[in-house]
């Protein structure tokens, strides 16, 4: 069994707790017009941009890496993050990983967008020990026009997570002209509520990924938009904090 791996990054601190592996999964259902990571969405990588060629990889290869960095997830109670891309489309592969890290004591984490059957979402968040659930948007038309699929079927995995009391962090990416009024964050806050999701990050929109576009080939409707930094998000995250959020940027 071997799974499309795009990339496989090593002491990572912002995607789940101590010091971790990320290992990111090919392929997402969403296109998110400003997504960051272009090269885990093209099927045929142009030969001038090879770095960005994804790797099929074994379970035991993936295992192999991970295990290199024991001591320091053994020292900071870290572990390993599966991200994308999506994650739940190489579910077999994605849920038989977390097994085999949670056999080897480690804590395991997700990030998804949840977009998946729930048959699929609860085969691999059962191996998760922590969701970093993305929520782009909650309004269903714009979410499908931000990202080309609606938005109800993650809802409704959201919301069956939070009954089979998982560990969840709603992660906001804060996206110019799409989601950063503050009616935006007043909106995002009462549907958290509603869920019962009470802690989230803030992912200030960034252009990490506007190169990756131009050796893609591809079209970025967000070129000419200018990065967020964490001082714009000041009243939009106070929004958060006075709904009761616990909030990080
Ligand atoms: S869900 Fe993530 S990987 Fe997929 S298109 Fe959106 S930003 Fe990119």
């Amino acid at each position: 069994m071997k799974a499309n791996i795009f990339n496989i990054q090593k002491f990572s601190l912002h995607d789940g707790p101590g010091i971790r592996t990320v290992i990111f999964f090919k392929g997402c259902p969403l296109h998110c017009q400003w997504c960051a990571n272009p090269e885990s969405l093209v099927l045929h990588v142009p030969k001038t941009a090879l770095e960005y060629k994804e790797k099929s990889m074994s379970i035991e290869e993936i295992m192999e890496e991970i295990m290199k960095d024991w001591d320091f997830y053994e020292e900071s109670g870290g572990g390993v993050t599966l991200s994308g891309g999506e994650v739940l489309m190489q579910s077999d592969f994605a849920a038989k990983l977390l097994a085999q890290c949670r056999q080897n004591r480690l804590h395991t984490a997700i990030e998804t967008s949840g977009y998946a059957s729930p048959k699929i979402f609860q085969k691999v968040t059962a191996y998760a020990d922590l969701l970093l659930f993305d929520m782009k948007h909650y309004d269903e038309k714009k979410h499908l026009h931000y990202t080309g699929v609606s938005n109800q079927p993650i809802l409704q995995n959201m919301k069956c997570a939070v009954s089979s009391h998982k560990k969840i962090i709603a992660r906001i990416p804060v996206i110019p002209c799409v989601n950063n009024s503050l009616e935006d964050a007043s909106a995002f806050c009462s549907l958290l509520n509603k869920i019962g999701i009470h802690e989230v990050n803030l992912l200030p929109f960034h252009q990490f990924g506007q190169n990756k576009y131009e050796k893609l080939h591809l079209d970025y409707s967000f070129k000419d938009q200018k990065a967020l930094h964490p001082e714009d998000l000041i009243e939009y995250t106070e929004i958060f904090r006075s709904n009761g959020f616990h909030v990080k940027i």
